[in-house]
C-alpha cells in the first residue's frame, strides 16, 4: 500500500467508526448509515486511492470531472459513483447516464429532462430531492425553512412521482455552515420531520434515504438519522482547487 493509500485508509475507517459509533449511540442498525466519500476537486489518483483504500461509494459535483473520474476508474467492481451537487440542465444527460444516485434534484424542469434522457439511456435513475432548510438564498433546494409552507410544495413535488423514469429515494440537504457540529443538528431533525410529512402526504415514493453530514457534522447527521453522510476533507484532504468550472479540471 503506497502512503496516499495508508493515510486515506486510516481516515476511511475513522470514519466508519465514528459512523457505528453514532448508529449504536441512537439505536440504530450501523448498516443503515453509508459512508460517500467525496472526490469532488481532487486528482484521479486521490480517487483511486480512495477506491484501493476501501471506499465503495464516491461523490462527485461537477458531472464532467465525474464522469471522467467513472470512465477511467468506474469499471471496478462494487463501487458506485453519486452526484451531489447542483446539475445545471444542460449537464442532465451526463448524470443521467452515468450516476447510480443524485443526491441533488432541485427542480421539476431538471427532473423532466433527467427522466427523459435516463428513458433514452434505458434505466431508471434513482434521486434524492435537495430541500433547502436554511432558507438561505445561495444554496440549492426547494425551499423548506418554514415548515408552515410546507404543504404548498406537495403538488410541485407529486408531479415529479408521475415521471416515468426516475425513482425518488429520499432527501438531501446541505444546512447553512455553522461555527461547531451541533449548530446543524436543528436542522437535521427539520430535514427527518420534512421526510416524515412526505412520507405521509405522498405515500407513492420511497422517502427511506437521508443524505446529511459532510465532514463536520457527519456524526450528528447519524444520531439524527442520516442514511447517506458525505464525507469529502475529513478523509481524502484539502480540495486541490475549488472551481466551479468543470472545464478546468484535468486528470
Ligand atoms: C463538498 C461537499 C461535501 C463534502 O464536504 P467536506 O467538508 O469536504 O466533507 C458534501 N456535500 C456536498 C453537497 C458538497 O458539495
Amino acid at each position: 500500500m503506497n502512503t496516499l493509500v495508508s493515510t486515506i485508509r486510516e481516515k476511511y475507517l475513522h470514519a466508519l467508526d465514528q459512523i457505528a459509533t453514532a448508529a449504536r449511540k441512537s439505536n440504530r442498525n450501523p448498516a443503515e448509515a453509508r459512508l460517500v466519500v467525496v472526490t469532488k476537486s481532487q486528482p484521479l489518483e486521490v480517487a483511486q486511492a480512495a477506491i484501493e483504500a476501501g471506499a465503495r461509494i464516491l461523490g462527485e459535483n461537477y458531472p464532467e470531472e465525474g464522469v471522467t473520474k467513472i470512465q477511467s476508474l468506474g469499471n471496478q467492481t462494487g463501487v458506485e459513483w453519486h452526484m451531489i451537487g447542483h446539475v445545471q440542465s444542460r449537464k442532465a444527460r451526463l448524470v443521467a447516464d452515468h450516476f447510480a444516485l443524485l443526491h441533488s434534484l432541485d427542480s421539476l424542469k431538471l427532473a423532466q429532462r433527467l427522466s427523459r434522457f435516463a428513458g433514452e439511456a434505458e434505466r431508471i435513475l434513482p434521486v434524492l430531492l435537495e430541500f433547502n432548510v436554511g432558507g438561505e438564498e445561495t444554496k440549492s433546494g426547494w425551499n423548506a425553512s418554514d415548515e408552515s409552507t410546507w404543504d404548498s410544495l406537495l403538488p410541485e413535488l407529486a408531479g415529479l412521482l408521475d415521471l416515468p423514469h426516475l425513482r425518488i429515494c429520499g432527501l438531501m440537504s446541505m444546512p447553512p455552515l455553522g461555527k461547531d457540529a451541533e449548530d446543524s443538528r436543528r436542522f437535521f431533525r427539520q430535514v427527518r420531520r420534512l421526510r416524515d410529512h412526505l412520507a405521509d402526504q405522498l405515500p407513492g415514493a420511497d422517502w427511506s434515504e437521508l443524505s446529511m453530514g459532510t465532514s463536520m457534522d457527519y456524526v450528528v447527521a447519524v444520531e439524527e438519522g442520516a442514511t447517506l453522510v458525505r464525507v469529502g476533507t475529513a478523509i481524502v484532504g484539502e480540495r486541490r482547487h475549488t472551481s466551479e468550472a468543470d472545464a478546468s479540471w484535468t486528470p
